[in-house]
C-alpha cells in the first residue's frame, strides 16, 4: 500500500476556549488529542502545521455579513434581546470569551486543509478542531457558529467538479446539506440517529435534494443503539455505490465522535475500532480527503477515537496501551486505546430495517445522473493570502525559532521534521 501524504492542523491555543460551566462541548478535548498524537509519535509521520486563521471575509463566503459582524463584536454578557431574536440564540450556543477567535482558528484550519488538497500538497488533511456541521447561514446551531465545512467545500469547488461530503456524527449534518441542497456539485451523505425528536430533527431518508440537487442529498437514518457490525454493513455498500455513481474528485469526511458508545449526548453503540473502520474505508478509496472532527462529548473516548483515526491515516499501528502523557489520568482505569465500552442501549435497528434503508439509498443513487461534469472556467483566487502577506504570530523570544520560521521551514523543504526543531514546536504548541 502506498503511503499517502498527510497534513495535520494544530493550533496550541484552540484547546483553551470554554463554552461555559457544564456545557458539553469542551474545546479542551483538542489539547488532549494532540498530546496523545504526539506521545504516540504520530507527528513523525505527517506534516503538522499551525493553521491560518480565517477572517470575517472568509466566513462571509457562506454566512451573512450581519451575523459574522455580530460574532466578531459581541462580548459575553452584552447580548440584547433583539440579538437573541435576530440570530436565534439559545443556551446551546453561548457567547463566550474569544468566540470569534475560536471560530477563526477552526475555520482557518479547515480552509487551509482544502487549499492544500487543491494544490496537491497533501493527500489527506486532518483538522480535529473543525467539522461544525450545524451552523447556518444566518445563525448558530447545536454548538456550531461558523460552518467551516461549507466554507472549505466552497474552496474545494474552485478546483474540483464534484465534492463528496460524508458525515458519521450521531447528529444529522443539516447545515452542510442545507447549503448544497440545490446543487449536484456536492453530494452530501449523512449517517445519523433519526426520530424521537433527536437533534436537529432533520435527516429523514426522504430528504433527497431539490432542483439540480435532486438525488444528491443522501440520508441514512438509524435508530438508537446501532453497533459496529450493523453500521458498517450499511456504510460500506452505500459509500461504495456513491463512489460508483458520483465519482467524486475529493472527499470531506466529518468524523463526529458522538456516535461512539457511552457518549454523553449520543445514543449509538460504536466502538473506536468500528468508528475507525469508516475512516479506513474512506482512506482506502484513494481520493484526496479532508478529515474533520465534529461532535463528541465523552472527552476520553473522543481523544481515543481521533488519535486512533490519525494513526489509520498515516498507516501506523499503535499500541493499545496509552503512553504516559499529561492527561493519563483521563484514561483510568484501564489506560488503553480500545476499552470495552459497554452499551446500555439495545440495538433498535433490525436486519430488515437496515436492508430497507440501504435499498432506498441505492434507489436514489440510480436516479442521479452518473458523475455530472462541469465546465471549469477561470479558477478564482485562493482564499488564503500568500504566506508572506499573512498575519503571522509575533516571534516568541523564548523559543529558538518562531512558529512561522518552523512552518516556513516545513513548507519549503516539504518534508516531515523529525529532529530537534520538533521539540521546540511541540512545547510551544502544548
Ligand atoms: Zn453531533
Amino acid at each position: 500500500m502506498c503511503t499517502r501524504k498527510v497534513s495535520y492542523a494544530f493550533n496550541g491555543d484552540v484547546g483553551n476556549f470554554h463554552y461555559g460551566p457544564g456545557h458539553p462541548m469542551k474545546p479542551h478535548r483538542l489539547s488532549v488529542i494532540h498530546h496523545l498524537v504526539m506521545n504516540y509519535g504520530l507527528h513523525k509521520k505527517m506534516q503538522i502545521y499551525r493553521p491560518y486563521q480565517a477572517t470575517a471575509q472568509d466566513m462571509c463566503r457562506f454566512h451573512d455579513a450581519d451575523y459574522i459582524d455580530f460574532l466578531q463584536k459581541t462580548l459575553p454578557g452584552t447580548v440584547s434581546l433583539q440579538d437573541h431574536k435576530n440570530f436565534n440564540l439559545g443556551d446551546d450556543c453561548p457567547i463566550f470569551d474569544g468566540l470569534f477567535q475560536f471560530c477563526s482558528m477552526y475555520t482557518g484550519a479547515s480552509l487551509e486543509g482544502a487549499q492544500k488538497l487543491n494544490h496537491n500538497q497533501s493527500d489527506i488533511c486532518i483538522n480535529w478542531s473543525g467539522g461544525l456541521h450545524h451552523a447556518k447561514k444566518y445563525e448558530p446551531s447545536g454548538f456550531c457558529y461558523v460552518n467551516d465545512i461549507v466554507i472549505s467545500i466552497l474552496e474545494l469547488l474552485k478546483y474540483h467538479p464534484r465534492v463528496l461530503y460524508i458525515d458519521i456524527d450521531v447528529h444529522h449534518g443539516d447545515g452542510v446539506q442545507e447549503a448544497f441542497y440545490l446543487t449536484d456539485r456536492v453530494m452530501t451523505v449523512s449517517f445519523h440517529k433519526y426520530g424521537d425528536k433527536f437533534f436537529p430533527g432533520t435527516g429523514s431518508m426522504y430528504e433527497i435534494g431539490a432542483e439540480s440537487g435532486r438525488y444528491y442529498s443522501v440520508n441514512v437514518p438509524f435508530k438508537e443503539g446501532i453497533d459496529d457490525q450493523s453500521y458498517f454493513q450499511v456504510f460500506k455498500p452505500v459509500i461504495q455505490s456513491v463512489m460508483d455513481y458520483y465519482r467524486p474528485t475529493v472527499i470531506v469526511l466529518q468524523c463526529g465522535a458522538d456516535s461512539l458508545a457511552g457518549d454523553r449526548l449520543g445514543c449509538f453503540s460504536l466502538s473506536t475500532r468500528g468508528h475507525g473502520d469508516c475512516v479506513k474505508f474512506v482512506k482506502e478509496l484513494n481520493v484526496p480527503t479532508l478529515i474533520l472532527g465534529g461532535g463528541g462529548y465523552t472527552l476520553r473516548n473522543v481523544a481515543r477515537c481521533w488519535t486512533y483515526e490519525t494513526s489509520l491515516c498515516v498507516d501506523e499501528q499503535i499500541s493499545n496501551d496509552i503512553p504516559m502523557n499529561l492527561y493519563i489520568e483521563f484514561f483510568k482505569p484501564d489506560f488503553v486505546l480500545h476499552p470495552d465500552i459497554p452499551s446500555r442501549i439495545e440495538n433498535a435497528n433490525s436486519k430488515q430495517y437496515l436492508e430497507a434503508i440501504t435499498k432506498h439509498t441505492y434507489d436514489i443513487l440510480k436516479m442521479c445522473q452518473h458523475s455530472p461534469s462541469v465546465q471549469m472556467f477561470d479558477i478564482p483566487a485562493d482564499a488564503l493570502p500568500d504566506e508572506k502577506d499573512r498575519n503571522i504570530d509575533e516571534p516568541d523570544a523564548d523559543v529558538r525559532m518562531s512558529q512561522s520560521d518552523i512552518d516556513n521551514l516545513i513548507d519549503k523543504n516539504n518534508e516531515f521534521y523529525d529532529d530537534d526543531n520538533d521539540n521546540d514546536k511541540n512545547e510551544n504548541d502544548l
